[in-house]
């Protein structure tokens, strides 16, 4: 009788911890583990329950995998998490193929000189490690040859001026447990990530948002492009390259009389029942300069060599499906599309300005506008893409809203994506106008002055009040 009670209750602790481990407030996640494969990959990973598990519904440069994010926390929430190990057959790449392959790796990062090592994979298997590979998520490419297929393997790094890998990364590697696949990676009839179906908008509602007329008045005749305002023709003529200066931790501020825009258009937020007017957004929604996660918890970088440089991002809220558009006047896209090195942007589009300085990147987007692709021209009147959650795998990225960051003199990966340069704060913002004076506001300078508004008073979420004067028209 004694036995049977006992044995009764340990079931029943069994059955707690079985119950935390799937929901979302595991009490002990560190001494819970799951087990992560996938049919199509042959590669399985002890990781502790809590992990974030994000099975790819697309192939990407003919590898497929699953990526394992860290647990969503509240304070990483706005930007959906980090990844920490993404595990992936390279289908596309024969074993004898890897030394050249890794070659290649080396050879397109020259001003980061990525280092190579051996390592152990799964406590039998020798693989080799090359990296830093830079981006908003850094991470070191472990490529490793398994009984005729070879596997891609991406350990993510949480220290931004971390080279190669740490110890957290090769326990990781030592976690993961190789089995013959039993199903192709063509019998999952999955899109490629950068191919049309997965990247332009689909479906009937899509194809009604294309269909919209919007109204993204120039704000002066675009056939003499200047970048630099007021036109040539006006008293206050600013030498060009003029203008800007360093500022703290090494970050840069634009050029004053240098065109930006804000990249909504006069349809905005039209959903109504968010406190926005249709037209309008709100900054510091969730993130200004320097905040949240722009600021102390991973991304308020300034000259990072490795990472994107975001301390003066700023997070626009949007409805998902508004137009985007270009924040520049005259520009040339340098990548369009998701990649592994910003997994955390989701869909991104990266716009270098015509002054050769300054780069634009526009994250979290829903989808591209059909057909955008990198080299092809924008201006002001560009529409780039439509505001989305991307981003963070299967951990949501917050509410609907364009992540929107400049840097100057970025160095750029293969794909054109951007990483290093300096962060650049943009304190003069152009709009149209339309939505202010659709709410009967006489429209007078047509340019927003960030720095009048203090990082203080723009903490604007969910659970802050957001004073009126904060929204922002197209
Ligand atoms: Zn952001």
């Amino acid at each position: 009788m004694r036995n049977k009670i006992l044995g009764f209750a340990a079931l029943a602790v069994a059955s707690v911890m079985a119950a935390a481990g799937t929901g979302a407030e595991a009490q002990e996640p560190p001494t819970l583990t799951q087990k992560t494969g996938g049919k199509a990959v042959g590669a399985e990973v002890v990781h502790p329950a809590a992990w974030n598990v994000e099975r790819e519904s697309y192939t990407y440069d003919a590898t497929y995998g699953y990526t394992l994010w860290y647990p969503d926390t509240k304070a990483a929430h706005d930007h959906g998490g980090q990844p920490a190990l993404r595990v992936a057959l390279a289908y596309g790449l024969n074993p004898e193929d890897i030394e050249a392959e890794i070659d290649e790796v080396q050879a397109d990062y020259p001003d980061v000189s990525p280092e190579r090592e051996t390592v152990d994979v799964a406590r039998r298997h020798e693989g080799v490690a090359v990296g830093t590979i830079p981006g908003s998520t850094p991470y070191t490419a472990v490529y490793v040859p398994v009984n005729g297929r070879a596997y891609k393997i991406n350990v993510y790094a949480d220290d931004p001026a971390r080279r190669g890998l740490d110890a957290r990364g090769r326990d990781l590697l030592s976690d993961v447990r190789f089995e013959q696949p039993s199903r192709s990676v063509g019998s999952l009839g999955l899109p490629e990530a950068n191919s049309p179906e997965a990247l332009y908008p689909l479906g009937a509602e899509a194809r009604a948002v294309e269909r919209q007329e919007e109204e993204k008045v120039p704000m002066e005749p675009t056939v003499a492009v200047s970048e630099e305002w007021p036109s040539s023709t006006s008293a206050r003529v600013v030498a060009k390259g003029g203008g800007e200066e360093r500022i703290a931790e090494g970050c840069w501020e634009a050029n004053p009389w240098f065109f930006v825009q804000t990249q909504h258009g006069s349809k905005a937020n039209g959903n109504g029942n968010d406190g926005i007017p249709t037209g309008w957004s709100k900054i510091g929604l969730p993130n200004f300069w320097g905040q949240y996660t722009h600021g102390g918890l991973g991304y308020g970088r300034c000259t990072e060599p490795y990472n994107t440089n975001d301390k003066f991002a700023v997070d626009y809220p949007l409805n998902r499906g508004n137009y985007v558009f270009s924040p520049f006047k005259c520009g040339t896209v340098t990548y369009a599309g998701r990649n592994k090195t910003h997994a955390d942007y989701g869909i991104f589009v990266s716009i270098k300005a015509c002054n050769g300085k300054y780069v634009n990147l526009s994250a979290h987007l829903n989808a591209l506008r059909s057909g955008l692709s990198k080299g092809d021209k924008v201006t002001n009147e560009t529409v780039i893409g439509y505001a989305g959650d991307t981003g963070g795998g299967s951990i949501a990225v917050g509410r609907v809203h364009l992540h929107t960051a400049f840097y100057r003199y970025p160095k750029t990966n293969p794909d054109g994506s951007p990483y290093g340069g300096a962060g650049l704060r943009v304190t003069r913002n152009h709009y149209v106008g339309t939505a202010a004076r659709r709410k009967g506001i006489k429209v007078n300078s047509h340019v927003y002055k960030y720095d009048k508004i203090s990082p203080k008073d723009a903490f604007c979420r969910e659970d802050v009040r957001c004073g009126e004067r904060y929204l922002v028209s197209n």
